[in-house]
């Protein structure tokens, strides 16, 4: 590791932050004066900590462009201080959102694809279906309280140039991809940019097929947006339903209503389009009578047979920079801190017993998703 002049940690995800912080140390043991950048959505959520370890910097916002400029400064063995969008221990940085000549990511140093695991994918097109990820804009205009993305960098959008996706999409498909996996938090941030991308992708390559991520409220906004992106071959969505009761969505100002969950699986049907409903089963807002309607309202959807057993034990992840934490409820809830978390306790003693119960017998790790695809 520390042959090399910098080293740079990507900590898109809360899995990724403890690691990312392991091999640090590692680093840090090995040499005490190598450069060492982070960045991504838990970086920045975690900075200031990062910094006190010993970060040499970390990136707050687009990471491109900075981390050219690191790498330059680097190269010149000058210091890392004041470069926008860089905190470092001495020069505390602005979030700075730039992406002024985003290039077709180089993939060819990465694993085959095939190699890696899309059971979802599978599971709704086949074995043997080769998904290339790509993301079209970075960024959520949403503000779900809970969510990570919208934490770190708020409500700011990055759409990137149209070209530059169909190029990535290209190289994928001389990979041998036969289906997209749009990585956005939310693809409809720009419904008319999106539809552009899935329209060019068809007209490009008519055989690929993809899925994408985007809210309940955008898909009953527009259902003829739904049914064109069907036709442009979108074979699933993925949405973050959360919970089905309106404390709970106001809890984490989701900004619709049960209805609109009821009203997105029949859009999604009368479209011809898989839908996979994501959920938060326990969170500090949901009471033992609610878990006990969930399966009603799982079974009154026909949704039983889409929602994977991991499903069943999702569980709040209160993370370090969470605004949930604004939240007294919350604040009451919490048991113990870690260093990039909270952990947080049920204020009714049943729903913690039936949590460790459902657990156990999904063999859950304790922690699972959050937010939508990003965590
Ligand atoms: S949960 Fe989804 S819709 Fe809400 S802010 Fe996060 S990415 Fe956006």
């Amino acid at each position: 590791l520390c042959q090399g002049d910098l080293v740079i940690f990507s900590v898109p995800l809360f899995e990724s932050i403890a690691r990312a912080v392991a091999l640090f140390d590692e680093v840090r043991k090995l040499d005490s004066e190598v450069p060492v950048v982070f960045f991504g959505t838990y970086a920045t959520l975690n900075a200031s900590t990062l910094l006190a370890r010993g970060a040499s910097g970390v990136i707050l916002g687009d990471w491109e462009d900075v981390l050219v400029e690191v790498a330059a400064r680097v190269a010149k063995q000058q210091p890392l201080d004041a470069i926008g969008g860089l905190a470092t221990p001495s020069s505390p940085a602005q979030t700075v959102f730039h992406r002024s000549h985003h290039l077709k990511p180089d993939r060819s140093d990465l694993p085959a694809l095939s190699s890696y695991s899309y059971p979802e994918t599978i599971k709704r097109l086949g074995d043997g279906v080769i998904v290339g990820n790509v993301e079209s804009a970075r960024g959520c205009r949403f503000a779900c309280s809970y969510c990570s993305v919208f934490a770190s960098i708020r409500q700011k959008v990055t759409v990137f140039q149209e070209e530059i996706v169909l190029q990535d999409i290209e190289q994928l498909v001389e990979k041998g991809a036969k289906h997209i996996c749009f990585t956005d938090a939310e693809f409809l941030n720009a419904p008319s940019n999106a539809l552009r991308v899935a329209a060019t992708l068809h007209e490009r390559f008519p055989f690929l097929t993809f899925d994408f991520t985007t809210r309940a409220d955008l898909i009953v906004e527009d259902p003829s947006r739904i049914q064109r992106l069907v036709e442009l071959g979108g074979k699933f969505v993925t949405t973050a339903f959360e919970f089905p009761n309106q404390t709970v969505l106001n809890a984490i100002n989701k900004q619709f209503t049960v209805d609109t969950l009821e009203c997105a699986i029949r859009v999604c049907r009368a479209a011809g389009i898989g839908i996979n409903p994501t959920f938060l089963l326990f969170n500090p807002w949901v009471s033992f009578e609610d878990l006990n309607t969930f399966s009603e309202f799982l079974s009154r959807n026909d949704l039983e047979d889409q929602v994977e057993p991991v499903q069943l034990a999702t569980r709040l992840w209160l993370y370090k920079g969470s605004p949930l934490l604004a939240d007294p409820r919350v604040k009451a809830s919490i048991t113990k801190e870690h260093l990039f978390n909270f952990e947080w306790r049920h204020a009714d003693p049943d729903v913690e017993r039936l949590f460790e119960a459902i657990e156990k017998e999904t063999n859950g790790s304790g922690v699972v998703k959050r937010c939508c695809l990003k965590c």
